[in-house]
């Protein structure tokens, strides 16, 4: 029980990665907020939690929506009193050309993983200094947030830039004791990567096995798809970690695909 006690807040938690964190969080102790944007699909999530034996809450929550963010974080901190853990992991994928991208599209993208990162941070680091206890604010990067790839340029650009707000939530969070850090995984089988598949294929030419063996996994050391359990053990992790000495990091799973 490494997060006995602890309130963590969830963005994009009703599928994928962010759920399989929660369920971990939940068998650690947390009290978990599943923070989406269909409050059903949250609450639902929440359900699964709390009859594998968790405590949990759905929360409806647009990320890039100021009040919404806001007014979530107040509804947990009206339930528990304090919010100890923000993990920042909803988003989305579009893949496109540089030259064909739609202005729309790259702002949508942006919008969800660096708006979306900023107005929580700010919304649960408010909170925490409230509460006085400290914190851990995890930002869900990627490979891709040292790694470039084609037809990702939105993507590539704002999950390099995950790492910059995490240093500077650092710098401001330490006199609170609120520590920052990026996870930036490899390729891991979820929704948003089955939609990725096709549409790669499409757009490079190729069949849907050549996306997954040439583009998805070519640079691992093993061919193999880092696991939603894989990114969620690297999140207790950086959570569990009692200090601030592991702070302003970004940290790699992605079987080798890159190395730091
Ligand atoms: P997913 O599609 O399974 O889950 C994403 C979740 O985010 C969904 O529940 C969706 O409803 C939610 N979401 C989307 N827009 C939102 C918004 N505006 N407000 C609140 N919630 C919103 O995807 P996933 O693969 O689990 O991705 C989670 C995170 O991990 C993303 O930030 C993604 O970039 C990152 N990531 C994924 C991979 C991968 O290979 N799957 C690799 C590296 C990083």
């Amino acid at each position: 029980m490494q997060l006995q006690g602890k309130v963590a807040i969830i963005t994009g938690a009703a599928s994928g990665i962010g759920k399989e964190i929660a369920f971990e969080y939940a068998r650690e102790g947390a009290l978990v907020v599943i923070a989406d944007l269909s409050g059903d699909a949250a609450a639902a999530t929440a359900q699964e939690i709390t009859q594998a034996g968790g405590t949990a809450m759905g929360v409806t929550m647009n990320v890039t929506d100021e009040a919404q963010v806001d007014a979530g974080v107040a509804q947990v901190m009206a339930a528990y009193g304090r919010v100890d853990i923000l993990i920042s992991n909803a988003g989305i994928q579009i893949i496109s050309a540089l030259v064909d991208f739609k202005f729309e599209d790259w702002r949508k993208l942006v919008a969800i993983h660096l708006d979306g990162a900023f107005l929580t941070t700010r919304a649960c680091m408010r909170a925490m200094i409230q509460c006085g206890n400290g914190g851990t604010i995890l930002y869900m990067g990627s490979v891709h947030s040292h790694e470039a790839s084609p037809l990702k340029a939105p993507y590539v650009a704002a999950k390099h830039a995950l790492i910059g707000l995490a240093k500077v939530v650092a710098k401001e969070g330490a006199k609170d004791r609120i520590r920052a850090n990026v996870i930036c995984p490899g390729f891991v089988r979820t929704p948003l990567v089955d939609k990725q598949i096709p549409e790669q294929a499409k757009a490079l030419g190729i069949t849907e096995a050549e996306v997954i063996k040439n583009v998805m996994l070519k640079e691992t050391v093993d061919g193999e798809f880092t696991t939603t359990q894989d990114v969620a053990q690297t999140a207790i992790f950086l959570a569990a970690f009692p200090t601030s000495a592991l702070t302003g990091q970004s940290i790699t799973v992605s079987h080798g695909w890159h190395m730091q």
